[in-house]
């Protein structure tokens, strides 16, 4: 396993895979790695010669400074899962500032106002904040592939977005949500949920399936909507900040089905102090 801090070591390292003529492909974590992170690393592992995997919990992302405090972190034990993976991965372990090249900071971007809704309408400059360091990111590993998560849907599409207008030469891949056994969408903030709020958290995986069966049905989305948020507020241990339904292009809201278009399920729910999203196809 190769292991790097500083961008000054890891980019002639990968100029040098690259000479060879290997591709490279790439998987940007923040670390606490589970089976839904290891589902893009084994993903990338297949379809390119050698995979880096970053680990860097972003600060400018954040917009809850206890969040980011309180962000689980076990470097050991995410080292010890990568090599058991592949003993020739590559591990970049960033410094912020060397990272950034300069001050911390989030820059904006036009993202086509993908950024405006549901998560970034919550969480203020958190979309600038994984812009910025995303872009650092590929700067810093010039890969041929990028590995992203569908459980966070709202950020795949505006890094493809975001890749599309910086012109980057490399190809984004989504990668299907993974779940626990219970339908629970993997996370690592799971892992700060109490055993009553654990034991809750999967009715938004049911609820998300009941707006599917809902919308299989031929209801629309707005009665789909309100269905949703009063079944979400029947049950006192989970708190609903949205729940939506939207164009999965534009992530515009639906306000009806048109047919030949995709759309999808989002929500964002509080369970004790600990915030999780998921999302689900409807067509
Ligand atoms: P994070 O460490 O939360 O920033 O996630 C790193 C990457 O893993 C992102 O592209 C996420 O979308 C992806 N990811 C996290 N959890 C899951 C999951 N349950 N299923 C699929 N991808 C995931």
């Amino acid at each position: 396993m190769f292991v790097w801090t500083y961008k000054a070591n890891l980019r002639p390292f990968i100029d040098g895979l690259k000479k060879q003529g290997q591709s490279i492909g790439f998987v940007p974590t923040m670390g606490a790695l589970h089976r839904g992170h290891l589902a893009l690393v084994e993903r990338s592992l297949r379809e390119n010669d050698r995979t880096v995997v970053s680990i860097f919990v972003n600060p400018t992302q954040f917009d809850r400074k206890q969040d980011l405090e309180t962000y689980p972190r076990f470097p050991e034990k995410d080292l010890a899962l990568l090599e058991k993976l592949d003993p020739e991965m590559i591990v970049y372990l960033p410094v912020a500032e060397d990272l950034y090249g300069g001050p911390v900071q989030r820059e904006h971007f036009d993202l086509d106002g993908l950024d405006r809704v549901m998560e970034g309408r919550h969480r203020p400059g958190h979309f600038d904040g994984v812009a910025t360091v995303v872009k650092h990111l590929f700067e810093a590993v010039r890969p041929d592939r990028a590995y992203f998560g569908e459980k966070d849907f709202q950020q795949l599409r505006i890094i493809q977005t975001l890749a599309r207008k910086l012109n980057l030469p490399l190809q984004i891949v989504p990668v299907e949500i993974q779940r626990e056994t219970d339908g629970l969408a993997m996370s690592s903030r799971n892992l700060r949920l109490s055993v009553a709020h654990r034991k809750a958290a999967p009715e938004i995986h049911r609820l998300l399936n009941l707006a599917r069966e809902m919308a299989l049905q031929g209801q629309n989305p707005e009665a789909i909507r309100m269905e949703i948020s009063k079944r979400f507020k029947q049950n006192p241990l989970l708190e609903l900040e949205y729940f939506e339904i939207a164009d999965e292009k534009t992530l515009q809201f639906a306000r009806t089905f048109e047919p030949g278009k995709k759309y999808r399920a989002f929500t964002a729910v509080f369970a004790g102090d600990v915030r999780l999203i998921d999302n689900m196809p409807l067509y």
